[in-house]
């Protein structure tokens, strides 16, 4: 017997099988898309590899024989094999690097068996019950045999330590009980379920009807519902109905700020029937999760982007939460986009993807309009919440009265929910103390030594960090220029905001979430915890808080600055900042409050911020997409990115260049191809990056010459490629 084993090497050109001896022992157990261990290569190396073929005869002269198996159940099934490939072709990637995507290394049994798996007692009944009835009548010596035996009738299998020893014994001696051990999963929630507590309202419903109308169809479903709007409780109306029908449901949440809440939302709904899947589990509860969706223990899978690739055999239905966030789409290699792979799952499997959002990507909203996709909406908020009233500030007005970080206006809002002891969430999107720190006497600024970005100052550790590569280094007392000079921050970050909003309302409880504040494993979930709770009166930080979050106190939302949203340079940027200020003033009035949101601005006249006071999505929609068709952007253009990179300019630069003639050589001629530019910020760790952009509608050489120039500088010393295709940012 042989296996064909594709080899864990990221080397393109050895992304292919290599055949080996299965060995006698390993006969019986080995199967297609298991991991193992091969020898390869000279002397003892070993590697990594999956099984992708077994065979039975090849004429092959001297072949090495497999060393052992990873784990016998950790298997990529059939479907997930195939999907590998689709994730090869489509953003370029090896095909062993997306299988180790779809099975990560983290996933080892190994490593994780010996040190943590975790066994569990139970007891189950040897005779049939009606002996075990008699034997309860005629024989059981006392209550707590009775007691076991009672119990064991109502259930297939109880828990040992539960019941007295002595009793356990005898009743396992007399042969009518035995034990079993189960492995015990480390998150262990119990299995119940409860009734949907919550009807549907009538637009709900129609939402819910239509898709149920579809359960057995490849079909994409776009639920546009404001926030507030109800859409989780569809949500989880429907995987009711998928699971009542024995199948079971992925949903793609953005982030684990998010998960959180809706987990144990689902935890409530659902019991241990729900895994999870995200980064902040730790490797043995990532494994058990993994073990719970193989085995069919668990239904239900939540998890953030890679969840996609869950390993479910009998799928019924896929949501995304929040589609038109940017963590769906993975910026290492594979470059994939969780939808493109919900997509193909979805025809897999012949089920429906609801993707949904208060704010959908213009590229998601445009397919809907051309009925690629089922439009569903969710126009008003639950219970006739009202939608907050939107009020913006000019901050140059504000300037000339020396208000320098909140308006007048919004801090006699902040003062007026905070008598009324209704709580207020306030955004700034960058994090840190000060954005920028330079020397009062001869100017100089503080600058990344490995990057081309200014470093941000961080008070509470006193030091100067670069969000971009991590350097940081201590602030020091004075100017390492000119030796005398006095340092100042210029700026505003969190760190300096909440300093602010402490001194001005110093009766208030402020607490602040960044990523800084959030680096520690459970640090999200204790503040959302705990400013729903109200122990807090102001929750402050960066986009994080934006989303999905639902505090039926808060009725004020203050933007601080939509400014440094707006003045990114990309072609997505008005929807961007039209979402984030959406999806943040989509916090306030959820239960009913009157409620308001202020947005601070430099540019009150701007067409987004207009669009934002006017309520109007499709308004922006339209403009934007005015724009996008002019200039030939998504969606009616796809984009490809391909940076250049290197250490030494020199070699980027030349390359950089080569790079583009090839292309324009080999792709089409109807295609759109722009640079060499530098990107955006240039030199990120000490490398030097360059762009070349691709715009493209149809074009059969292209996918083949990326492979080329990507093949080209696989072994280059200095440079090397990247390629993405349809990138978030450009
Ligand atoms: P969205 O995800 O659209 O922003 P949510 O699903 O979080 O909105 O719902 C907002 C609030 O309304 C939640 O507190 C939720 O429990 C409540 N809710 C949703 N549907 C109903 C309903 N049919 N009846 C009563 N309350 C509901
Ligand atoms: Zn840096």
């Amino acid at each position: 017997m042989y296996a064909e084993v594709l080899i864990e090497y990221k080397v393109k050109s050895l992304d292919r099988t290599f055949t080996y001896i299965v060995p006698e022992n390993l006969r019986d157990k080995i199967k297609i898309g298991m991991k193992v261990t091969v020898s390869f290569g000279m002397g003892d190396s070993t590697i990594n590899g999956f099984v992708v073929n077994i065979k039975n005869d090849v004429n092959l002269g001297n072949l090495k024989e497999i060393i052992s198996i990873t784990d016998e159940e950790l298997i990529l099934n059939e479907e997930l094999l195939e999907l590998g490939k689709y994730v090869r072709d489509t953003t370029l990637c090896t095909l062993i690097s997306a299988y180790q995507t779809m099975l990560p290394s983290s996933l080892k049994i190994k490593t994780i068996n010996s040190k943590y798996q975790k066994y569990e007692c139970y007891l189950k009944l040897t005779m049939p019950v009606d002996f075990v009835r008699s034997f309860i009548e005629s024989e059981a010596k006392n209550q707590n045999q009775k007691d076991i035996l009672n119990a064991l009738i109502e259930n297939e299998k109880v828990l040992k330590s539960k019941f007295s020893s002595s009793s356990v014994n005898t009743l396992i001696k007399k042969g009518i009980i035995k034990e079993v051990k189960e492995l015990k999963y480390r998150i262990n929630k119990e299995n119940v379920r409860v009734e949907n507590k919550v009807v549907l309202m009538e637009d709900q419903k129609r939402c819910f009807d239509e898709i149920c109308n579809h359960l057995s169809e490849e079909k994409t479903f776009l639920l546009h519902g404001v926030t507030g709007s109800g859409k989780t409780e569809v949500y989880m109306h429907l995987i009711d109905v998928v699971v009542a029908s024995n199948k079971c449901a992925i949903m793609l949440v953005p982030e684990i700020t998010l998960t959180a809440q809706i987990v144990n939302n689902f935890y409530e709904r659902f019991g241990g029937d729900v895994a999870i899947l995200h980064s902040g589990l730790s490797a043995g509860e990532k494994y058990d999760e993994y073990l719970k969706i193989m085995r069919g223990d668990a239904h239900i899978v939540v998890g953030t982007r890679s969840a996609i690739f869950a390993p479910i055999r009998n799928l019924g239905i896929i949501i995304i939460d929040e589609e038109h966030s940017e963590s769906y789409k993975q910026e290492n290699t594979p470059r994939y986009n969780a939808i493109d792979i919900a997509k193909w799952r979805s025809a897999y499997h012949k089920v429906p993807l609801v993707l949904g959002s208060a704010t959908p990507t213009y590229e998601s909203y445009a397919r809907a309009l051309k009925g690629v996709y089922t439009l569903l909406t969710l126009p008003k908020r639950v219970n006739d919440a009202k939608l907050p009233k939107i009020k913006i500030i000019d901050m140059k007005e504000e300037m000339k009265k020396r208000n320098v970080v909140l308006s007048s206006y919004l801090k006699d809002k902040i003062r007026d929910r905070l008598e009324k002891r209704e709580q207020v969430i306030l955004l700034l999107n960058r994090r840190g103390y000060g954005t920028l720190v330079n020397c009062s006497s001869c100017g100089y600024t503080f600058k990344c030594p490995n990057c081309d970005i200014t470093l941000t100052y961080h008070k509470s550790t006193n030091s100067l960090r670069c969000h971009y590569c991590g350097y940081y280094t201590t602030k020091p007392s004075h100017c390492p220029e000119c030796k005398t000079g006095e340092l100042k921050d210029f700026g505003l970050g969190t760190e300096k905001l909440e300093q602010e909003i402490s001194s001005i309302f110093p009766e208030s409880k402020v607490v602040r979430m960044d990523a800084d504040t959030t680096s520690k494993k459970g640090a999200h979930e204790r503040i959302i915890k705990d400013f729903k709770e109200e122990k807090y009166d102001i929750l402050l930080g960066t986009q994080m808080i934006s989303k999905g979050l639902d505090f039926p106190k808060v009725s004020l939302v203050g933007v601080i600055s939509a400014d440094s949203s707006l003045n990114i340079p990309d072609f997505r940027s008005g929807e961007r900042t039209y979402a984030l200020l959406s999806q943040v003033s989509g916090r306030a009035g959820r239960s009913g409050l009157d409620s308001e949101v202020v947005i601070q601005t430099f540019n009150p006249d701007n067409f987004t911020i207009k669009m934002i006071e006017m309520g109007t999505f499709i308004k922006n929609y339209q403009y934007e997409m005015s724009i996008r068709k002019t200039l030939k952007y998504p969606p009616y253009y796809y984009l490809v990115g391909i940076k250049i990179c290197s250490k030494i300019y020199e070699d980027a630069s030349k390359e950089a260049s080569k790079v583009y003639k090839y292309l324009k050589d080999n792709i089409s001629t109807e295609s759109i191809i722009l640079g060499p530019t530098t990107a955006s910020v240039f030199r990120v760790n000490s490398v030097y990056r360059f762009q070349i952009v691709i715009k493209y509608r149809f074009d059969e050489k292209l996918v083949n010459a990326l492979r080329e120039v990507d093949e080209m500088y696989i072994n280059h010393k200095t440079v090397y490629i990247e390629v993405d295709m349809n990138p978030y940012y450009i």
